[in-house]
């Protein structure tokens, strides 16, 4: 290993920061940076640039307390990645222990071409962000300590997932029901997808909701998106879940059939766990099948509350062309509905087109 700066230090008091850049199979190299809390994105990829100057990187990675690998790309990323970090080396300090170095992995740019495990090209949204209200706050960085994994899932068990701890940052699209916003959960440091819903429904209604969602802390499944917590603000309800950096697979057009094979693999395994839990999707469709540069396809909106489903239902205006005949006519339905619908979607998803004469057109 290649030391540029030694050994552990007490990086909160000297506001120093030690970052360990990780090079695939030959070690890593530390930089020792003495304004950490205003390092830009760019500062970090000129160094990684000076340390791989045969790669061109546009991105690195960091470990969260999982050993998930969480993308950075722009400022807004890298102050996600400093808040967290600075919550574990408090806990660090509080527990006497070393400090340990900021660990990134580079990501190198894939020549034009290049496919991650599934074969699809993941679009990721890196443009300018548009900035939505609630307003963005710079303040960095969060004060709290770090929770570990455990322990953060009981806080947000507790419903203690709440609006004031919520940074909204970009739109990520519009549905019948609501809007979907990119966003920084500030003690966590983590980047999430929140579905924002107007209902206008009484509070029983509004608990009954939230007491259905509570089955979704249950699911633990790999091709499902992952939950964090909801609340309701006055008319509207937060659902706040994993964000996946590739969106949904509508806006991918035509998708080769050996890529589409393996997602199918993918999404009948997320059916499936769903199925194994006594639950329906009741809304299969390309809009609600997630990819991210991990090459992970997730399912997500599934009917989980009945409530919150018959909620939306009456101020639905979309289409039902991926319902199975049997709901359109208000029969009973089962599993069989949504493999119906799953047969739709993945006809759309290699055609590139909707199959029937009149239905949704890709990416609307
Ligand atoms: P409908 O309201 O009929 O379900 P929809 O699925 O297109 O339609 P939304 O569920 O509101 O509408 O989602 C809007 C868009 O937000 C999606 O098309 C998808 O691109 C994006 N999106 C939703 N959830 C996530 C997420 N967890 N991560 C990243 N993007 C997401
Ligand atoms: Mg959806």
């Amino acid at each position: 290993m290649l030391w540029l700066a030694l050994g552990p230090f007490r990086a909160m008091e000297s506001q120093v920061l030690v970052i360990r850049i990780k090079i695939p199979n030959s070690g890593a190299v530390d930089w020792t940076v003495h304004s950490g809390p205003q390092l830009l994105f760019r500062d970090v990829l000129d160094v990684i640039g000076q340390v791989l100057p045969e790669a061109t990187t546009t991105a690195f990675e960091y470990e969260d307390e999982d050993g998930d690998r969480i993308t950075v790309r722009s400022d807004e990323e890298m102050k996600a990645m400093l808040s967290y970090y600075y919550s574990t080396v408090m806990e660090q300090q509080v527990n006497g222990q070393l400090i340990e170095p900021l660990q990134i992995f580079p990501r190198a740019c894939k020549p034009p071409g290049e496919r991650n495990i599934h074969g699809l090209k993941v679009n990721t949204r890196t443009g300018p962000s548009q900035h939505t209200s609630p307003s963005v706050s710079d303040t960095l960085p969060s004060n709290s300590l770090k929770k570990s994994s455990a322990e953060l899932k009981k806080i947000l068990a507790n419903g203690q997932m709440n609006e004031q701890d919520i940074r909204y940052r970009d739109t990520l699209g519009h549905g019948n029901g609501g809007t979907v916003y990119k966003a920084y959960h500030v003690p966590s440091g983590k980047i999430l997808a929140v579905k924002v819903i107007l209902l206008d429904i009484t509070l029983e209604l509004q608990k009954q909701i939230m007491s259905e969602l509570e089955i979704l802390y249950k699911c633990d499944s790999s091709y499902i998106i992952g939950f964090y917590g909801a609340f309701f603000v006055e008319n509207r309800i937060s659902i706040c879940t994993e964000f996946m950096d590739g969106g949904s697979l509508d806006v991918y057009r035509k998708i080769p059939e050996h890529v589409l094979g393996r997602i199918a693999v993918a999404v009948v395994k997320g059916l499936t766990y769903l199925w194994s839990l006594k639950i329906l999707h009741r809304d299969v469709k390309p809009s609600n099948m997630l990819v991210n540069t991990r090459g992970q396809v997730k399912l997500c909106d599934f009917g989980v509350s009945t409530q919150l489903v018959n909620s939306i239902a009456k101020t639905y205006v979309g289409t039902n062309a991926y319902m199975a005949p049997e709901r359109i006519s208000g029969e009973q339905y089962g599993i069989h509905s949504d493999v119906w619908s799953l047969g739709i979607s993945f006809m759309e998803l290699a055609l590139g087109r909707f199959p029937y004469p009149q239905g949704p057109a890709l990416g609307q």
